[in-house]
């Protein structure tokens, strides 16, 4: 999950699995303990958010000798006044930037259809791999969130993986991006999506989010350094880009044995 600047406060546990609440309330116990933490560095500069054995193990991976084949429903994006064409191409470019840092095949299988089951997390009937959706915070309807958005969550993502000999391997993923807050931050841009590289270009911060839920969604946790992705505040003045500690965590996950 990540929260945007300003009305801090704790939030919800990021992560299901496909059963029952993880026992930790992540974000908000990482939320509280951060606000009066300094910004440096801490460990490695990624954290798992299921590790094995040691930190620097992840425990739960997506398997990188296949393909993972995401899809994207924009129905609610729609709904709040956003342009499909251009949160396609700015999620694509998002993706593609995780992607490449691990080394690991992430197919566009296109726009779906979803709808949020217990309000907490997306199904779809389309074969897809990992689900992408906008959501409400409303607790009502096919795209209502509102039990994980509310507030000043702007996204939250999870996964499910089921556990082999050795590891986990990550069978599903989703993200649920509060529309209305991506609508809210795109209001000033009247321009497209501008495709240079984040560092040749001014701070997209709509993007900043989505490579950070991206991250959640392959098995990256927070961390409490400011320069990375994984930082669990918005920060519009940062680059949209992968820093250092994102890049070490990602190239591991990635790095891992075929299941
Ligand atoms: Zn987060």
């Amino acid at each position: 999950m990540i929260v945007r600047p300003a009305l801090v406060r704790a939030g919800v546990a990021t992560y299901r699995r496909r059963v029952r609440l993880l026992p930790v309330a992540l974000a908000a116990t990482t939320l509280t303990a951060m606000l009066g933490a300094p910004a440096q560095a801490d460990g490695p500069g990624y954290k798992f958010f299921k590790a094995a054995g040691s930190p620097t193990k992840p425990g739960a991976y997506w398997d990188p000798c296949t393909t993972v084949r995401y899809g994207i429903d924009f129905t609610y994006a729609r709904k709040q006044g956003l342009r499909v064409a251009r949160e396609e191409t700015r999620w694509r470019s998002a993706v593609q930037e995780v992607a490449e840092a691990m080394g690991v095949r992430f197919v566009y299988e296109g726009r779906i259809r979803s709808r949020a089951q217990n309000g907490v997390q997306p199904k779809s009937a389309a074969p897809v791999d990992l689900i992408i959706t906008f959501g409400s915070e409303s607790r009502r309807g096919r795209y209502g969130y509102g039990r994980v958005l509310s507030g000043p969550v702007a996204g939250i993502a999870g996964i499910s993986w089921r556990q082999s000999t050795s590891a986990a391997r990550v069978d599903y993923g989703y993200v649920i991006i509060d529309a209305k807050e991506v609508a809210r931050r795109t209001d000033a841009i009247t321009a497209p999506f501008d495709p240079r590289p984040a560092t040749q270009r001014p701070p997209d911060v709509v993007r900043s989010l989505y490579m950070h839920e991206f991250g959640h969604a392959v098995g990256l946790s927070h961390v409490r350094d400011k320069k990375q992705l994984m930082y669990p505040r918005l920060l519009p003045e940062r680059a949209d880009t992968l820093g250092p500690g994102d890049l070490r965590g990602l190239r591991k996950l990635g790095n891992q044995r075929c299941f």
